[in-house]
């Protein structure tokens, strides 16, 4: 591998110091009380906590220090916004950035800003979901819609679903769309079912992880864990990333203190570093280099699979000059990478948005899986696939059917269970409800949790998109900039929802390793927030009075929890898990036997063409340390040493345009231009330009992949100029 320049660590003091600082900010004993209580963390999908208590994953391993689970209850343990804050008027509050907004405290009480006002004021909750019900009431329900952040709980999303449909529309979508919609779409495909095949503690048991397109240093901070055992183990870990991540390369574990005082551990064995877009050139190389070794799995491709003939061809016709001039990897260098995968007994592909973030991102997803056929890591203990996830439920909030089309199964219980009849047209997914918003065909929408204002790609399309909504309602912690901005003469009413580890009941949440936790909640920190769930039973028997669904009822978690068993295959256990308090992986979705729910019960390899080749600088939108999805906790970036407003590119693609360190650079694409940058060089592919989300999202454009409707935040065609 590249060794770097100069010695570039993740983790280490700097991030116990971190986490002790803001510990100390929100104070010991409220940290201490948060950080153990029996919940599931409020950060990443890895999962942790739950019954077994605070930071504990499933198998019993406690604790080490995590930033992203401390920065997730730095915001909930925030006072209340002081009411005089809220006087102030939207214009002066959009002097506030992110950061700011978040950090002002957490929302105490509803707030409506009426048409054509600039202003919130505060109103009390009967008011205030009146003034809901009565909007939705009065619009047609084809011109709303209902989104969901992966933050929620299984039983809010199930409600949020069921309202939506049973008021008369499936525009009911989530925030995957924008991530890891494609890696559902690609698994279905290819093994047929569309989430991790693997268990946590299959990482423990594997001799091989290959992370593509993800820094989980950054955003899955535990999983460097498994990576670090993996190589105490004398197993192999190998990166595939256009940029080399400092935490990726070295990373000082906080709980060793051996890890510390030598400067960290070598995490990746090997790294290579493809042009940004290449992904599937990269895969059709890594499998072209097995074939060529004859290193694929014969048995495990008769007994279990269909298709490896086209596949085979498709790889013959690859040929090593045009996967070298798209990649700018060498032959060499990826044929190492494959001779360490076939060597590898038990292999785990992981990946993140990397690889989801394109126009192909489907495709990408497919031959990450023709990859592991092609060896047979699949159907095992120790080895299979595992999409790097992002929020704590996002998996939960699409399990239980928070999406625009739900499946056929699903929906016929649902209609028997509930004795519903459900609406049959095809619901808007969230690029095509923002489409419709900014065409003005939105009157009312229900966004519960998130930013899906800054989520959006294109912000000022999205800034049109959200103005042109008639009426929105929120469900939040606390505010952001969707809240201020995006408004001009439309309404809009903020209600104020407790934590996750507030909740009034308990709740449950699903992991990335489809394992289920359940959340005591029970902290009580603001006097006048509500749940989730209380507030759309609220809407709903105003909305809905007629209905045959008693939501009365559905205010007890328990009720939903039956009532979600009863319809969502492999979910049965969550009837009865806040008595047995029995936390469990959903049925039918690990594959540690090669039974693959496709058709035929085999894995189908797929073939797919190479995308159109790129030749402009391709710009990537990243996250930072100290940073969850779009919730900014740090300005800087602590372990690339970056700020925010940081373009970073590799030093010769800088020396060709006429570029030093810390230019003013304006960085311009089809779609927008971002001003304010400062261009610095970091070790990228060279034709890479890395910024980051959401800044950078004035750049990307509304262009999504046809399969899973994800827009393709990770390959921008881009200009970078100095700054007159
Ligand atoms: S790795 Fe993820 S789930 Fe685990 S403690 Fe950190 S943020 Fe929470």
């Amino acid at each position: 591998m590249n060794k770097p320049s100069k010695p570039v660590v993740g983790g280490g003091a700097k991030k116990v110091l971190y986490a002790l600082k803001t510990a100390t900010r929100i104070g010991l004993d409220n940290t201490a009380k948060a950080l153990t209580a029996k919940n599931a963390c409020k950060a990443c999908a890895l999962g942790m906590g739950g019954q077994k208590g605070g930071m504990t994953n499933e198998a019993g391993e406690f604790p080490s220090v995590c930033n992203k689970s401390i920065q997730a209850q730095s915001t909930d343990i925030q006072p209340g916004i002081p009411p005089e804050v809220i006087d102030h008027r939207l214009s002066e509050l959009r002097e506030l950035d992110g950061h700011e907004l978040e950090h002002l405290g957490r929302l105490a009480f509803p707030i409506h800003k009426a048409a054509g006002s600039d202003r919130y004021v505060p109103v009390d909750w009967d008011v205030a979901l009146d003034l809901a019900a009565q909007r939705f009431a009065v619009t047609k329900p084809e011109r709303s819609f209902f989104y969901s952040s992966g933050r929620s709980s299984n039983e809010a999303g199930f409600v949020l679903q069921l309202l939506a449909r049973l008021y008369g529309t499936n525009n009911v979508n989530n925030c995957s769309y924008y991530c890891h919609q494609a890696t559902g779409v690609g698994l279905n495909s290819t093994i047929g079912t569309g989430t991790a095949t693997v268990e946590m503690e299959d990482l423990d048991r594997c001799d091989f992880i290959l992370v593509i397109g993800a820094n989980p240093s950054s955003n899955h901070p535990r999983f460097i864990h498994k990576l670090k055992g993996v190589r105490d183990r004398g197993g192999e870990v190998v990166i595939i990333n256009p940029a080399k991540e400092p935490g990726l390369v070295r990373f000082a574990l906080p709980k060793s203190v051996k890890s510390m005082v030598s400067g960290g551990d070598f995490i990746a064995s090997d790294y290579l570093q493809p042009r940004i877009g290449s992904d599937l050139a990269v895969l059709k190389g890594l499998i072209k280099a097995v074939l060529d070794s004859r290193a694929e799995d014969t048995r495990f491709i008769a007994d279990h699979t269909e298709g490896f003939e086209a596949l085979r061809a498709d790889i013959a016709a690859t040929n090593w000059a045009e996967i070298e001039a798209r990649t700018g990897l060498a032959q060499a260098d990826i044929e190492r990478v494959a001779g360490l995968y076939a060597r590898a007994k038990s292999a785990v592909i992981a990946w993140g948005m990397g690889i989801t973030h394109h126009l192909n991102g489907v495709d990408n997803v497919e031959y990450i899986a023709n990859l592991c056929l092609v060896r047979g890591q699949i159907g095992r203990q120790g080895a299979g696939l595992l999409p790097l996830r992002g929020h704590s439920n996002v998996q939960g909030i699409g399990t239980i059917g928070v999406k625009p089309v739900l499946a056929a199964e699903v929906m016929a219980r649902m209609e028997a269970t509930l004795g519903v009849t459900l609406p049959r047209e095809k619901g808007l997914d969230t690029m095509r409800g923002m489409e419709a918003a900014h065409r003005g065909e939105i009157d009312a929408a229900l966004i519960m949790g998130g930013n899906l204002y800054e989520a959006n790609p294109n912000s000022a399309f999205a800034e049109a998109a959200f103005a042109r909504i008639g009426f929105k309602l929120f469900l939040t912690t606390t505010l952001n900039r969707g809240h201020i901005h995006g408004h001009d003469d439309s309404e809009a009413l903020i209600l104020p929802v407790t934590a996750r580890d507030e909740e009034w009941q308990p709740t449950t949440q699903e992991s990335m390793f489809n394992f289920v936790r359940l959340s005591d909640g029970g902290i009580c920190r603001l006097k006048s927030v509500r749940p989730e769930t209380e507030i759309l039973c609220e809407l709903a028997r105003r909305l809905l009075p007629n209905s045959p669904v008693d939501f009365e009822a559905f205010k007890q978690h328990r009720t939903i929890r039956e009532a979600i068993a009863r319809i969502v295959p492999g979910l049965e256990d969550l009837a009865d898990i806040d008595i047995a308090k029995r936390e469990f992986h959903i049925r039918g979705r690990i594959l540690h036997a090669p039974e693959f729910k496709t058709a035929s019960g085999r894995g189908r390899f797929i073939v797919r063409n190479l995308p159109p080749a790129k030749e402009e600088l391709l710009l990537t939108t990243v996250r930072s340390e100290g940073q969850f999805n779009s919730i900014i906790y740090e300005r800087t970036d602590s372990y690339r040493g970056m700020d925010r407003m940081d373009v970073m590119m590799n030093a010769e693609d800088m020396a060709g345009l006429g570029l030093s360190e810390g230019d003013a650079v304006v960085v311009e694409s089809e779609h927008g231009a971002m001003e304010g940058a400062r261009v610095r060089v970091f070790d990228l592919a060279r034709g890479s330009v890395m910024a980051y989300y959401p800044e950078a999202n004035v750049l990307t454009g509304t262009a999504v992949d046809p399969r899973s409707r994800t827009p393709s935040f990770k390959a921008t065609p881009v200009q970078v100029r100095k700054n007159a």
